[in-house]
């Protein structure tokens, strides 16, 4: 097994369950060598999972803290999860995770994050046309490194997280997979990392990680590097299914850009 560490954490700051220090705590009891935090950034148009501008001020002092008293055991980083969509400032952070949770349609927002029911608004937004709908989600989602400078690009095809058997459309289908390798060349085109997200898994929505066997080959190709995290949100998920996905078939194209230590968090 790989050096524990997971840097896509929510706190009560945010949704998540568990205070930053009952992380920190668990974190080190479980022998990890690294955590880092990821509130959710600032959406005002739904303030149910965000931090709110006062709160991220006060997380990003709690994790200065926590970094004091803890930092002779684990490595603490302090991130943030930040959705285009939002009007999120990430400067001072140790590092960016850039998500899309929403999509915007006919002047609403829907969420994509949210529960079955919250999906099936969204596609009856699209009067049903999923194609239409994730040549939307992709073609924004490929502006996520130039838009908030993410140096982590977020659960690649959310958009999938309700589709794991095919029910809304197939993931096969040419136009599906244009737009997602529309979305990952533009990507590509930095050095930015990609999650292995096993937060569906943990949620109990999924069986396998974000991103898609297909889409991790073609990062792979491209070299750009993975990360794997938890989209943590109780404590006892911070290393969820980890040891269960590096025996699914398309680790061997994770492993050889997976990032197995904090070094990469040094450009800070
Ligand atoms: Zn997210
Ligand atoms: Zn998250």
């Amino acid at each position: 097994m790989y050096p524990l560490m997971n840097f896509h954490t929510h706190t009560t700051y945010c949704d998540g369950e568990n205070t930053p220090e009952e992380l920190v705590k668990e974190a080190i009891a479980r022998g990890f060598i690294a955590i880092g935090f990821s509130g959710h950034g600032n959406t005002p148009f739904d303030s149910r999972y965000c931090m709110s501008r006062e709160g991220t001020e006060a997380y990003k002092k709690e994790i200065a803290r926590l970094k004091q008293v803890y930092g002779g055991q684990i490595e603490i980083y302090c991130g943030i999860e930040a959705d285009l969509l939002g009007q999120t400032d990430t400067e001072g952070f140790d590092y960016v995770i850039g998500s899309l949770h929403y999509l915007e349609k006919n002047g609403e927002r829907y969420s994509i994050d949210g529960s079955l029911g919250h999906f099936k608004k969204l596609l009856a937004a699209y009067e049903g046309d999923a194609y239409t709908m994730a040549e939307d989600y992709f073609a924004l989602l490929s502006q996520t490194v130039e838009r908030l400078g993410a140096d982590i690009i977020g659960h690649f095809d959310l958009i999938s997280k309700f589709n794991e058997n095919g029910e809304f459309f197939d993931e096969n289908h040419p136009r599906y997979q244009a737009a997602a390798s529309a979305c990952l060349e533009r990507l590509l085109k930095t050095d930015c990392i990609f999650e292995i997200n096993t937060g569906a898994i943990a949620r109990g929505y999924r069986t396998l990680p974000y991103p898609s066997a297909t889409q991790i080959a073609q990062i792979a190709k491209a070299g750009n590097r993975f990360l794997l995290t938890s989209d943590c949100h109780q404590k006892e998920n911070l290393d969820h299914s980890f040891e269960a996905v590096t025996h699914l078939s398309f680790w061997k194209d994770v492993e050889k850009t997976l990032i197995t230590d904090t070094s990469f968090l040094k450009k800070h």
